[in-house]
């Protein structure tokens, strides 16, 4: 089946509140096997909307809007769904009660405009809605649907999982499901992983993709059918074989830094770092994991450099930094990351060096460190040095 999402607000269109609705809309009805083919943004003009509203209701077999639900001048929805659709707008009693109870129930009375939203399109079923005043609808007319939701995402949610959900299940028998697996990789890059199961992600079911944040990679495998058993055994083979190719790549699903703070742990073992940079990226990487697992960090020294260095310079004082450390904090590993002067192309060599008992490795991550994804991309090389010695 497939769906058309209209997203309704001048804020929308504006970009000061952006369209999330829409995307958890999306990915929910992906579960149930709707696949949206359009999302459209529209102010709050009642031309517009309608425009919108009629086209989509033309051409597609479920139309779901949100926002403008409200009392006010500016929610427009059932008016536009009204003439889009040609259904006048028709009161309904029950809803009116259910919002003067509502109202009631806080100790507020309900103003007069209030009582638009106890309107809806003839022969529209309204969906009364708990979670706040605007009530919902749907027009059912068999072979196509149209609901209603308001704008504020706690309300939508709450409606589409109690009522569109089961509307589609019941009245249009959806018993597709969509399953994700997630597997997570750091210390390779999007290409290498890539090449590796270059076949896997070719092929059309289970689908394979990889994307990519501060280097650390996602491999989503999902798989779509009506056989729920069946869809989930096609992902387990498929993650299996993708976990066995890229072994020595994996890390836990919580992160880099949940992942080498638990193998720490596991070991009794420690870490402090030295952090050359005033952004503290390692610290920052590691301090967000959780606190039970904190606890295998055992200090931090913050000392960005007064002056410029050569990448050799920067070197030996990540060498002195990450030494200093480890015996400051009588840690079992010290890490440091020190930063070489900007060169000519914008670029700075950050010099990354882990030490322990008879250990010392260095790393070298060449960055803009202007750019935002600079301090992750620093953070994930000196945690992934921690993970690759760990697991040496
Ligand atoms: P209400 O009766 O609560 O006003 P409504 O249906 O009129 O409901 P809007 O006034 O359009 O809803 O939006 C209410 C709030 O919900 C907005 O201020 C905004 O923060 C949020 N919101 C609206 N639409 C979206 C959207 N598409 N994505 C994310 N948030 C949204």
């Amino acid at each position: 089946m497939q769906a058309e999402l209209i997203a309704i607000g001048t804020e929308l269109t504006l970009g000061t509140t952006v369209d999330t609705n829409s995307a958890w809309l999306a990915r929910t009805l992906a579960t149930v096997g709707v696949e949206v083919q359009r999302v459209t943004l529209v102010a709050d003009d009642i031309g517009a909307i309608t425009e919108v509203i009629a086209a989509a209701w033309q051409r597609s077999p479920l139309v779901l809007c949100t926002g403008g639900l409200g009392p006010t001048a500016d929610d427009l929805t059932r008016e536009a769904v009204a003439q889009a659709t040609q259904r006048p707008l028709e009161f309904h009693q029950d809803l009116f009660d259910g919002i003067a109870a509502r109202f009631r129930s806080f100790g507020r009375t309900m103003s007069e405009s209030n009582r638009q939203q106890a309107f809806v399109p003839m022969g529209a079923r309204p969906v009364p809605n708990a979670r706040g005043t605007a009530p919902s609808f749907i027009i059912d007319e068999g072979s196509r649907a149209l609901m209603v939701f308001p704008g504020v995402p706690s309300e939508m949610k709450f409606l589409v999982e109690t009522e569109l959900l089961p509307f589609l299940r019941n009245e249009r028998e959806l018993k597709s499901v969509l399953l994700v697996r997630s597997i997570w990789l750091s210390g390779t890059s999007e290409a290498e992983a890539g090449e590796i199961i270059a076949d896997l992600m070719q092929a059309s079911y289970p689908t394979v993709g990889i994307s990519a944040k501060a280097a650390q990679y996602e491999v989503r495998i999902s798989a779509q059918g009506e056989d729920p058993a069946q869809v989930e055994a096609d992902i387990e083979a498929c993650a299996a074989e993708v976990e066995r190719r890229l072994e020595r790549f994996l890390m836990d699903r919580d992160g880099l830094a949940a992942h080498v703070l638990r193998r720490l742990t596991n070991r009794s073992a420690s870490v402090a770092i030295y952090e050359g940079l005033r952004g503290a990226p390692i610290y920052n990487a590691l301090r967000s994991a959780k606190p039970d697992l904190v606890q295998a960090l055992r200090g931090v020294t913050i000392h960005p450099l007064d002056q410029a260095v050569d990448r050799d310079a920067a070197e030996s004082l990540a060498i002195a930094g990450a030494n200093t450390v480890r015996n400051n904090w009588q840690a079992s590993y010290g890490i440091a990351a020190v930063p070489a002067q900007v060169g000519a192309d914008g670029f700075t060599d950050v010099c990354i060096v882990l030490v322990g008992k008879d250990l010392q490795r260095s790393f070298t991550r060449r960055v803009e460190l202007k750019s935002d994804d600079a301090l992750g991309f620093i953070a994930t090389a000196a945690l992934d040095l921690i993970r690759r010695s760990l697991e040496a």
